[in-house]
């Protein structure tokens, strides 16, 4: 990939492209199965994260965890997502703004 392109993919503009035919192609035959075989993928490859957001959302539903309404890393105030630093302990959650959430991730991966 050329400096141009990956400028282009971080911009607004870019990302906007990215997802719209990125939705075009989930929207395909093609792109469905491809999806869903990735999502089988993924809890193949991550076992521990998907027993980890379960066990979660069950501790929600059961009324054992209460989801707050602010993001622990700003500060802000709307839906929050738990985020686990260790998925092999599923209950200790931080709760993040999807913005900060996104972060979190990336730095992960830098
Ligand atoms: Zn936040
Ligand atoms: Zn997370």
């Amino acid at each position: 990939m050329t400096p141009y392109m990956q400028m282009w993919m971080r911009s607004a503009a870019g990302r906007e492209s990215l997802r719209k035919s990125r939705e075009r192609y989930r929207a395909t035959e093609k792109g469905r199965v491809a999806m869903r075989k990735a999502n089988a993928q993924h809890r193949i490859d991550n076992p521990d994260k998907a027993i980890a957001r379960h066990a979660i959302q069950n501790a929600i539903r059961d009324g054992k965890i209460m989801r707050p309404t602010t993001c622990s890393v700003c500060g802000c105030v709307r839906k929050v997502e738990s985020h686990h630093p260790d998925y092999t302990k599923p209950f200790e959650v931080v709760w993040v703004c999807r913005p900060c959430h996104r972060d979190i991730h990336r730095g992960e991966k830098e």
